[in-house]
């Protein structure tokens, strides 16, 4: 869907808007969430944290949000972790320098390059600033994108605001072991927010300065990399694999894959399994899913093994998740710096751990998931919009609605209303405005039913059940409405089937 669509439901209903907007100088690239917005994204996680951490037997942690600058000096980020920017001597508008080539040759512009190379690069293809078209630009800088925070009265503990969730989860990595763990291969898992100082936030949601990361890291014995429990799962099942360099994705299951050491063992292939499962779960169609297979000019220089996995949008491939194989980068480097040890004993084997990570947005996914999930339906001389979300996602299970408000029939309703959220779904009352108004509201936010409660219902006790994307009616007994919604809600059976 034309991103303009989503954006204008978006303002429309106010699932995400611009942070502090009624201030017009505020900085771009924060985003707030409200009522079906919040619900959405929280549902995206919870779903993550069900099917991704609670059924693999992994820990979650709540870690800061900052962190002391020793962290981020082992971690590397103090010195590497930065933009190139570049700036026009003409119209002293800012650029990334390596995108600038990019877009110039086609290619793509390794990470590590050095600012003196940047340089050299943009004089040999003769690249333009894209504001005035100039070709005179200051020397390229390296930019750290971190956010700094002066901690104490004296400000001089400095500190960072996190540029990704794992960082905690390295540092905790130890106490878990110890203390929950005890075993390999542990995974420990993180979601909430991270904050990088991008100079050029764009496409609202998927290039923001604060922005939601779930992250795992899964910690194993590298000796055992191919001894993973119930990898007979998923031997079978096909990974959607772009390999890097080829053209077209393969289908490729999970036993061949690490036969033929497409991936490093058994563990990766298990994992990419689970993510490709996972993502199917917000109704991303297989032909629109690959995991892409980074060159070694593109991963990051400690990732052994990098699977970005991505989804085809009207955005172009939009990537969700990273999966890095990042061998024992983290541990050791926090284990120098901190002078702690991070040996663990696994099998009677003393062991650095490694670590495969699966790294992905929250707000990315969201906002994919409104993209696939955006429907334009003409019916006669009107349209219809609504979101075709799944509904483990859906903001609310269903609308209550009372046809008018006289006759007891408001009273019947909440009475509904409140039996529903007493049985712990989420769901909706509204008693303003024409029914198909309310109908047209919960379409555009992606509830996937309504219960109208009307003259009939307080003669024989039923009331109307709605689905949002047939549009389909049928009557239910009051009394059995909540075991309707259960089963629907966990997939037991679909709405014919009620
Ligand atoms: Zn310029």
């Amino acid at each position: 869907m034309p991103k303009e669509e989503i954006n204008n439901l978006a303002l429309r209903r106010a699932l995400f808007y611009p942070a502090a907007e009624i201030y017009p100088d505020s900085p771009s690239g924060f985003w707030e969430f409200a009522d079906a917005g919040e619900k959405i994204r929280r549902k995206i996680v919870d779903l993550w944290r069900k099917e991704l951490v609670e059924k693999e037997g992994f820990i979650e942690i709540f870690g800061a949000q900052v962190l002391p600058e020793a962290v981020f000096r082992a971690s590397g980020h103090l010195e590497s972790f930065s933009d190139p920017i570049v700036q026009c001597k003409k119209c002293n508008s800012l650029h990334r320098a390596d995108s600038l080539i990019a877009e110039k040759t086609g290619k793509v512009v390794p990470e590590s390059l050095a600012a003196t190379e940047l340089d050299k690069l943009i004089k040999k293809h003769s690249v333009e600033c894209p504001k005035c078209k100039s070709k005179d630009f200051h020397e390229t800088k390296k930019f750290n994108m971190m956010m700094k925070v002066d901690i104490g009265a004296t400000g001089n503990q400095v500190s960072y605001l996190r540029p990704e969730t794992c960082q905690s989860i390295f540092l905790d990595f130890k106490r878990i072991y110890r203390t929950i763990a005890n075993s390999l291969p542990l995974g420990i898992a993180q979601a909430g927010s991270s904050f990088r100082n991008e100079i050029a936030p764009r496409n609202t949601l998927l290039r923001q300065r604060e922005f939601g990361q779930m992250e795992i890291e899964v910690f194993f014995n590298p000796h055992r990399i191919s001894e993973i429990e119930n990898f007979a799962e998923v031997e079978n099942f096909k990974l959607n694999l772009l390999l890097s360099k080829e053209k077209a994705v393969k289908k490729i299951s999970c036993r061949e894959a690490a036969e033929k050491k497409i991936v490093s063992g058994k563990l990766i292939a298990y994992y990419l399994a689970r993510v490709q499962q996972f993502y199917s779960k917000l109704n991303i169609p297989e032909e629109k899913m690959r995991f892409r297979q980074l060159g070694e000019d593109e991963r990051a220089f400690y990732a052994a093994e990098t699977w970005d996995f991505e989804v085809e949008t009207d955005l172009g491939w939009v990537e969700l998740m990273a999966c890095n194989y990042r061998a024992d980068y983290d541990l050791k480097g926090h284990a120098k710096q901190s002078k702690q040890e991070m040996i663990v004993t696994d099998n009677n084997e003393k062991v650095l751990p490694h670590v495969f990570e699966l790294s992905a947005g929250i707000d990315r996914a969201f906002y994919v998931a409104l993209d696939l999930a955006f429907r334009k339906e003409k019916r006669g001389p009107e349209e219809r919009i609504f979101l075709d979300l799944p509904i483990r996602i859906a903001p609310y299970i269903a609308g209550v609605f009372p046809l008018v408000k006289k006759d007891g029939l408001l009273e019947k309703g909440l009475e509904i209303f409140r039996q529903l959220n007493s049985y712990d779904f989420d769901v909706l009352f509204e008693e303003k405005a024409s029914i198909g108004k309310r109908y047209a509201k919960i379409d555009e936010i992606g509830v996937p039913f309504a219960i109208t409660v009307d003259y009939d219902s307080l003669k024989d006790n039923t009331v109307t059940l709605r689905e949002r994307s047939s549009m389909q009616q049928k009557r239910v007994k009051i009394d059995s409405l909540a075991e309707a919604l259960w089963h629907l809600k966990t997939g037991k059976k679909s709405f014919e089937q009620i």
